[in-house]
């Protein structure tokens, strides 16, 4: 690494306070003459300047009583800005409301004044706080306790609860927090020992409630409906609070039930969100009015490396190789390093002598079945690309890893004594961005290393606060840290923020930069462009990034394979009525009556009764069954859970199995018991599974004619059987060997996207036959790639297939379907904004520097196909067909039929 001389120098002796730091501007030159000090180009590709903003405060609302302010007081709240006191009024006023501002904003005081206040008039309401982490809810327990209101007795109830503690919350506690697993596990199904307190449940607040998204967020739609319920069912004693509810609540009173306060980051359309989330109408408060400072936000593009180099590793790296499974691109064929699997062209490559005629193949770009749900993984850059040069294929260019850069970038903010956040996907690029940065700053000033640390969601909570006091008071200079949602609310005002790979989410972009920023000091916020498809097209587009709002939260909960099983576990807890059905929404109807029909619910007079005795199995985060348990023989000990739909991927016998960060290997998978046996191993070889796929359209709920071009949603079966899987060396990427496995198909019903382009209006536009398969597949990659932009979803949360002739459209065919059985609303957002979706797509395309496809365009690192073949400036034409078509068109609306 090229540390230079003049930030070290700056650094002073270790132990020293640095003084004089850098101001935002400063610093973003500083760490950009370090970085190419000189060399072609920049790596800054945009600054956009966030100015600065006073606060608005206003007076606290007349109900607030004497002990709650003063209480608030002595935690130095003089008084609330105006949007927490608005959120307050509204909740107080018996109207749910949302409150969706940027982080640090105080959302907390929006809630807790009106639940707070009501719990103090009202000796006997209760309230229930919801947070998406144990963390959080812990948090706000401390927050709350150190108000010490009489008779409040808040109190966390999760599964670290111990048994002893649980029956004196359960009769005791008046402000509950939990989360909404132990909600659906343990509280709902034991409702009648929770009757005292839902008899008098004030209030409902949904923290972070942007995070209840896809199918988990569908999910947690129906356990709310399931808690409100519940409460209604416990008849209250009327609560007589002045000013909620009866006449004296205001228009939006309820009738009935607990008030829902919601927190969510700044998101698109908060209202229509909360309203899905909770079946209830939602006021929004939308405006931020807590004071921010300046910042300066850059967009930084890693440089692309010589091509004799297969990455750029520092001196210090080479002279202590990184542990393994660092993910560095030292180890590309690293399974789990990627954003997911292997999928494989659906029919056979055309050397497997099956079908040799490209035309007719399907290229398939299944689910990622993938790594990233188990150990949050990231890509941690281990494109196929890479692998490709040990094919004989041409090396596309490659750009230094956004994790060696994040690292560099912190050793320099570091060094120039600006304290730092950098966030990473996953915990182990955490470990790496730490590691390498200590590295190189005990290089340049010995000792200096141990002013940064790595901080994840394995520590202990102490730990981890123990790591942000650090920060917070200046002795630790710089931590790496996975999401968001880990840390404390209490940090914030950084100096500086380094954003290592988009997030998925402008909404988590601005939650993860808002911690960067103090009143009356500019702070420095840079994203660092990890190689892929989106976070090239977004680093060259800063208008995709800061002139547009934050993305609506998606979540379907009329998702048949989610009513299904909620409305099983809402039978399971007392019988269903027709007024229930109402309660669940769309589709409870046929639901239940399919339920009746499969022997899982029974008809009586009086009711839906679940027919059996032990109670319904249903994970929130999936919808594909009960998870596959990964178990190590030798101890018995779990190691962790995997998505039936990924299971065949990631733990078929043989393969490499990465459990934070220890390498095991699979002996068996027993596909009955849900069971996968592991030994601890670290062998020299990754193993990547090959499927073959097919889909088949089952059903077309909209489309777009638009001449040559179709554009449609519909519901599809998508067919995969994981038939083999290569061994590669972990240093080269060459394959050692191919194995068979024997495992059987598994069918994915679901919703996709779907354009078909003529073959006449392909080959008018110069797609030649021969080049429509690789055209089409590379077209595919790249919309996989960019769907982020328009849906809330992660790349590996989508599966796609392309064909030059499907038998369904008999015509050549892109798909684009959402990875969980009955959809999560991914693909319906990217038939909504198809235009959009797809002119994103071209652009980054035809805009990439690369000759043939590289992975910051057209290559996918799930591609099992071995991102072949593809054809890059066909893609482009492709795509061109179908804008310019759609172009004329109106815009999509519903089909009748
Ligand atoms: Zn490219
Ligand atoms: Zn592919």
């Amino acid at each position: 690494m090229t540390f230079p001389a003049t930030v070290s120098a700056g650094a002073g002796a270790e132990g020293s306070r640095p003084t004089g730091r850098p101001g935002a501007g400063e610093l973003l030159d500083l760490l950009r003459a370090r970085t190419h000090g000189g060399a072609a180009g920049t790596p800054v590709t945009h600054v956009e300047r966030v100015p600065a903003r006073p606060g608005t405060v206003a007076d606290w609302p007349e109900w607030v009583p004497a002990e709650l302010r003063a209480a608030l007081a002595g935690q130095g709240v003089v008084a609330p800005w105006r949007h927490q006191a608005e959120a307050a009024g509204h909740a107080y006023a018996g109207r749910h409301v949302v409150v969706a501002t940027g982080t640090a904003s105080g959302k907390s005081l929006a809630y807790q004044l009106p639940a707070l206040a009501t719990l103090l008039a009202d000796p006997r309401a209760t309230a229930l706080y919801l947070a998406p982490t144990k963390a959080l809810a812990a948090d706000q327990l401390r927050s709350v306790a150190t108000l010490d209101l009489d008779g409040v007795r808040p109190a966390c109830y999760d599964g670290d609860t111990p048994r002893a503690e649980r029956d004196w919350i359960r009769a005791h506690s008046r402000f509950v927090l939990t989360n909404p697993d132990m909600l659906h596990h343990g509280i709902l199904p034991g409702h009648a020992k929770w009757s005292a307190f839902l008899r008098r449940l004030a209030f409902v607040v949904v923290d972070e409630c942007h995070t209840y998204r896809g199918v988990f967020g569908s999910h947690v739609a129906h356990v709310l409906r399931r808690l409100r319920r519940q409460a209604a069912r416990y008849p209250g004693t009327p609560r007589s609070v002045p000013g909620q509810r009866g006449a004296t609540g205001g228009p939006g009173s309820t009738p009935d039930g607990p008030v829902f306060v919601l927190a969510s980051a700044t998101s698109g359309d908060p209202a229509a969100a909360a309203e899905r989330l909770t079946g209830l109408p939602v006021t929004a408060v939308t405006e931020d009015t807590a004071p921010r400072g300046g910042l300066t936000f850059a967009l930084w593009e890693p440089p692309l490396l010589p091509p004799s180099q297969s990455d750029g590793p520092t001196p210090a790296a080479l002279a202590e190789p990184l542990p393994a499974g660092a993910g560095l691109d030292a180890t590309p064929a690293r399974p789990m390093l990627g954003d997911g699997l292997d999928a494989t062209p659906a029919r056979s490559t055309p050397s497997d002598g099956l079908d040799a005629a490209p035309a007719r193949s399907m290229l398939g770009d299944g689910l990622d079945a993938t790594p990233a749900r188990l150990t949050p993984s990231d890509g941690l850059d281990a494109a196929p690309v890479r692998l490709a040069r040990g094919d004989g294929l041409d090396a596309a260019p490659v750009r230094r890893s956004a994790l060696r850069e994040t690292a560099d970038l912190l050793s320099d903010t570091v060094a120039a004594g600006v304290r730092t956040l950098a966030f990473v996907r996953s915990r182990r690029g955490a470990e790496v961005i730490a590691t390498t940065a200590r590295r190189s700053l005990d290089e340049a000033v010995p000792g200096l290393g141990a002013r940064v640390a790595a901080y994840r969601s394995g520590y202990l909570r102490e730990e981890r606060r123990s790591l942000e006091q650090a920060l917070l008071g200046g002795d630790l200079l710089g931590l790496a840290s996975t999401s968001a949602l880990e840390l404390g609310v209490d940090l914030v005002g950084l100096d500086a923020v380094l954003i290592c790979g988009y997030p998925g989410t402008r909404a988590s972009l601005w939650q993860q930069a808002g911690r960067a920023g103090r009143s009356g000091r500019e702070a420095l916020a840079v994203l660092v462009a990890r190689d892929d498809p989106l976070d090239t097209y977004l680093v060259h587009h800063p208008a995709a990034l800061f002139g547009r709002p934050v993305e609506a939260t998606v979540l379907d909960p009329a998702n048949p394979y989610v009513l299904g099983p909620q409305l099983c576990c809402a039978a399971a807890e007392s019988p269903l009525t027709p007024a229930d059905l109402e309660l669940f929404g769309e589709g409870a109807k046929e639901a239940v009556e399919a339920l009746v029909a499969a022997g899982a619910l029974r008809h009586r007079p009086t009711g839906w009764y679940w027919r059996h005795s032990g109670r319904p199995e249903v994970d929130l985060r999936g919808t594909g069954g009960a998870p596959v348990d990964v178990v190590e023989s030798s101890t018995g000990r779990l190691l962790g859970t995997v998505d039936p739909a990924s299971s065949h991927f990631q733990v078929h016998p043989g393969a490499v199995y990465l459990h934070q960060g220890v390498s095991y290997v699979v002996d068996a998978l027993d596909l009955d018991d849900g069971c996968a046996l592991v030994h601890a191993e670290e062998p020299d070889w990754s193993t990547h599974p090959r499927d073959v796929t097919s889909l088949s359209v089952v059903s077309v709920r909209s489309y777009l004619d638009a001449g040559p071009v179709g554009m449609f949603l519909g519901e599809v079966d998508v067919t995969s059987q994981v038939v083999s899987y290569q061994r590669r060396r972990l240093a080269s990427g060459e394959v050692l060997a191919t194995l068979p496995l024997d495992l059987p198909a598994r069918e994915l019903r679901t919703v996709a996207v779907w354009f078909t382009v003529s073959p006449e209006s392909l080959a008018a536009a110069g797609v030649e036959a021969a080049e429509m398969p690789g055209a089409l597949h590379a077209a595919e990659h790249a919309a996989i790639g960019l769907l982020p932009l328009v849906a809330t979803c992660d790349r590996w949360d989508i599966g796609g297939l392309s064909t030059a002739n499907h038998p369904d459209t008999e015509a050549p065919t892109v798909f684009v379907y959402d990875g969980h059985p009955g959809g999560a609303g991914f693909a319906e957002r990217a038939y909504r904004a198809a235009s959009e979706w797809l002119s994103a797509t071209r652009d980054a395309i035809a805009e990439c520097g690369c000759e043939a496809g590289c992975p910051s365009c057209v290559q996918s690192p799930k591609c099992g196909n071995g991102n072949y073949p593809l054809a890059k400036p066909e893609a482009v034409r492709v795509l061109d067909v179908v804008l310019d078509n759609l172009a004329r068109v109106a815009p999509a609306q519903p089909a009748g039929t």
